[in-house]
């Protein structure tokens, strides 16, 4: 679904490359969360796989991304968007009308959608989102946890193959996260949509994401499965990447020779761990 060779991009005019020849390959229906410190080009490498760089970003571009059979360089960022749904680091930038629900048919009615599906795909797409109660709402007065909510779900209401969100639950609480991670996960399990996440709440990223690529420096660290990400802790927090407390935990029992095994992911995992050793 994705194939990105030997990438390499710099912003016009920044003098430095925001992405160092970048080498990666998505399959249909992976569900993988990108991580890294701020700065590290995590934005850039989204951007890239929906057109908007180099479209809207100009800058130095070497090597090829290959979206849905499609050079990002050659397509339109309209044509890439048949393929490819965005979700944007700061949903400010992409709410385009006024009213919640119009935000969500307004891309359905660019893609001639007919009309009683446009309604049906609106009302799916807000109750997927959690956000049913905002459908008439002006989007001015939503929050930022609300704007990223409608930005999901106007991206998932055009049942895209391929779904790229940039941080789309910062705003939201613990809840809100786990719900949209929930709906997106039944997304790529019911319609092998392939999705590219990234993500700061990395243990909850890791409860659904079945692969993890690290970048650091423009550069990509790590691309492997999510367990085995997890067991290298030590490199993602020398990197400046938050790691989840329960497998700071399960690392801090293994140096002492008290566990060995997976590492959890939920707290309940956590304390079965813990519960293990305790019975021994
Ligand atoms: P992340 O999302 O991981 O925080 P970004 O992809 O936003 O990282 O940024 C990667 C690098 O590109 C950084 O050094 C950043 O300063 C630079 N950069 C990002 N956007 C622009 C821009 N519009 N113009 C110039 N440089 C940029
Ligand atoms: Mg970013």
């Amino acid at each position: 679904m994705i194939q990105i060779s030997n990438y390499t991009f710099g912003y016009e005019g920044s003098g430095k490359l925001a992405l160092d020849n970048i080498n990666v390959q998505i399959n249909r229906g992976e569900f993988v969360g990108v991580i890294g410190a701020s700065g590290a080009g995590k934005s850039t490498l989204m951007m890239s796989i929906n057109g908007i760089v180099p479209h809207y970003y100009p800058g130095d571009f070497y090597g090829s991304v290959s979206v849905a059979g499609l050079d990002t360089v050659d397509s339109s960022c309209v044509a890439l968007s048949r393929h490819v749904g965005t979700v944007l680091q700061d949903p400010e930038a992409q709410i385009v009308t006024s009213f919640v629900e119009d935000e969500i048919a307004f891309s359905l009615e660019n893609f001639n959608v007919p009309s009683e599906e446009i309604d049906k795909r609106v009302t799916e797409a807000l109750e997927l989102s959690g956000i049913s109660k905002l459908r008439k709402k002006s989007t001015a007065q939503l929050s930022g946890g609300q704007k990223q909510r409608v930005a999901v779900a106007s991206a998932i209401a055009l049942r895209p193959e391929i779904l790229v969100l940039d941080e789309p639950t910062s705003e939201l609480d613990p809840l809100g996260s786990q719900l949209i991670f929930e709906t997106l996960s039944l997304l790529n399990r019911e319609y092998e949509m392939t999705i590219v996440i990234v993500e700061q709440k990395i243990m909850l990223l890791s409860q659904f994401c079945s692969r993890m690529i690290t970048l650091a420096n423009g550069q990509i660290v790590t691309d492997l499965p999510t367990a085995e990400t997890l067991k290298q802790s030590g490199r993602l927090i020398e990197m400046g990447i938050n790691c989840p407390r329960v497998v700071s935990l399960a690392r801090e029992l293994e140096k002492e020779g008290l566990y060995e095994g997976g590492y959890p992911r939920t707290v309940l995992q956590a304390e079965k761990m813990v519960r293990g050793i305790v019975e021994k």
